[in-house]
């Protein structure tokens, strides 16, 4: 853990993208730096009006868009990337002020490099039409078309990232785009699309910043064909619901309990550093994270003692220091459940390896890394998407076992079998997850299909299904 930090001055042109963004003096709504909690500027709050406003003219910009064609917004779009990167140190300060994350470590830079990556991979991927029948009688091809106008509704834990993987294929299929960031993030995902609109055409991509009713609006208005939303489950629920009115297709990534199950022979020094990251990226605040671990009896005191290990050599702090490589939590609500769950595993018979309790010699939102050895399926801290620092570790003496307990709770984002490869491939057939990584935890590829089951939602993102889905089909018989 970090003790003072020594925090480089901003440069001129953060200022310059954050005055662009953000409300006039005496507007807007104060949004703080998630470390210092000093006020970072003013986030323009919209209103229900302004979102369907946002829409029509979103609606009237889609047809021209799409009739460019690919080969034309495909190169727009690689522009854009291209502003992306011309911005990044930018960027990456504003996320990092606003989000938390460091800039350093797989945090603040490494997402704004990831926007670039996602968006020159949504523009240059192919999609042909596909001839589905040619029998000599029948003559069918599948074409995919653009929707019309997709919402896209965001969370706050990577808000640029998935801001990318939400507009960029949506735009490359010829849909015109409205995005609802976070409350908690505005500033940096607007600053995005105001970069991204230094190429773009007008209307093409607007940035709607407002409350959940905003969101709900925009999820079921009758001119939005497709909502690309990222976020809880309980929301989720209500865009499906809601979604009823509109018959809008829907991409739900929801909320995840990743589990990880290390088998026994794995190599508990060799795994250590990336079950580490696995578990802690983005501070613990990662959709995708390994939030539960499940350790062999034969290995499990090694694996705690590895991870603690590696735990005492990674700094947290201001993520403007470049020394440090995790962060506080974003906001109030989520320091208090990752609190609220910590002493209640350590009530409930929960060992404290290290961390479990807060770090306010960092500053209000900061918990450190917690490892917690010897709790049980039951306990909330295993049962419940704690989106922080903290790792339960449970012990188990049979592999199946470990496997019902991967699988018995409702939400089925990501998975994890760490050991002999072969072994874990077995494992990883028969667990219900839209991914199972073998070896690492997490880890994401513009070209590798991604998604949840269960409550973690339905619909796939990146690569051709992610082209796909944001499209409607057309098929030509004849
Ligand atoms: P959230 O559901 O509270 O908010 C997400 C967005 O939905 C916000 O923009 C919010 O304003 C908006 N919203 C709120 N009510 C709405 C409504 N009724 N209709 C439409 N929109 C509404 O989620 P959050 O706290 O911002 O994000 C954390 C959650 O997101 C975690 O559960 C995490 O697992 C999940 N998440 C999932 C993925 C994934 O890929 N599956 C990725 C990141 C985060």
């Amino acid at each position: 853990m970090s003790e003072v930090t020594t925090v480089s001055a901003p440069d001129a042109d953060e200022f310059t993208l954050l005055h662009r963004v953000q409300a006039p003096e005496g507007e807007g709504r104060e949004i703080l730096d998630a470390a210092t909690r000093e006020v970072i500027g003013r986030a323009p709050v919209r209103t229900i009006t302004d979102l369907d406003e946002a829409v029509t003219r979103a609606k009237a910009a889609q047809p021209a868009w799409e009739e460019r064609g690919h080969e034309e917004r495909s190169a727009l779009l690689l522009k854009a990337a291209d502003a992306i990167d011309a911005h990044a140190e930018e960027l990456a300060r504003l996320l990092s002020r606003e989000q938390g994350k460091p800039l350093n470590g797989p945090n603040a830079r490494f997402e704004v490099g990831g926007c670039a990556a996602w968006l020159r991979a949504s523009a240059t991927t192919p999609l042909q039409p596909e001839v589905v029948v040619d029998d000599g009688e029948t003559h069918a091809e599948l074409h995919y078309r653009a929707v019309g106008v997709v919402g896209a509704i965001g969370p706050w834990n990577w808000p640029l990232m998935i801001t990318i993987w939400q507009i960029g294929p949506a735009l490359r299929m010829g849909n015109t785009v409205v995005v609802k960031p976070s409350e908690n993030t505005p500033l940096s995902v607007l600053a995005l699309l105001s970069v991204l609109n230094e190429v773009l055409p007008a209307d093409v991509l607007t940035g709607v910043p407002g409350d959940g009713a905003v969101g709900a609006r925009l999820a079921s208005h009758p001119d939005v064909g497709k909502v690309m939303f990222t976020g809880s489950t309980a929301t989720g629920r209500k865009i499906v619901e809601g979604s009823a009115g509109n018959f809008a297709r829907l991409t739900l990534e929801l909320g995840g309990n990743d589990a990880g199950i290390v088998l026994p022979g794995a190599d508990p020094r060799a795994i250590a550093q990336d079950l580490f990251w696995g578990a802690f990226i983005n501070t613990g605040q990662t959709c995708a994270a390994l939030k539960r671990l499940y350790v062999h009896d034969s290995i499990y005191e090694d694996v705690v003692s590895a991870l603690r290990d590696v735990a005492a050599e990674m700094p947290m702090g201001n993520g403007l220091d470049e020394k440090n490589v995790l962060g506080p939590l974003q906001n109030q609500q989520q320091f208090d459940i990752v609190s609220r769950l910590v002493e209640e595993a350590r009530a409930n018979g929960g060992r404290i390896v290290t961390g479990g309790a807060p770090a306010p010699e960092l500053g209000e939102l900061f918990y450190p890394v917690t490892l917690v050895a010897d709790v049980t399926d039951g306990v909330a801290i295993v049962d419940e998407e704690q989106f922080g620092p903290v790792l339960p570790i449970v012990r188990y003496t049979d592999v199946e076992d470990a496997i019902t307990s991967a699988n018995r709770l409702d939400v089925g984002l990501g998975a994890s079998v760490w050991g002999d490869r072969d072994e874990a491939r077995k494992v990883a057939f028969r667990l219900q997850a839209g991914t199972v990584w073998i070896n690492s935890h997490g880890g994401v590829h513009p070209m590798a299909p991604f998604g949840g089951v269960k409550g973690s939602g339905y619909g796939l993102e990146f690569g051709v299904e992610g082209l796909k889905s944001v499209a409607v089909p057309l098929v030509i018989n004849g």
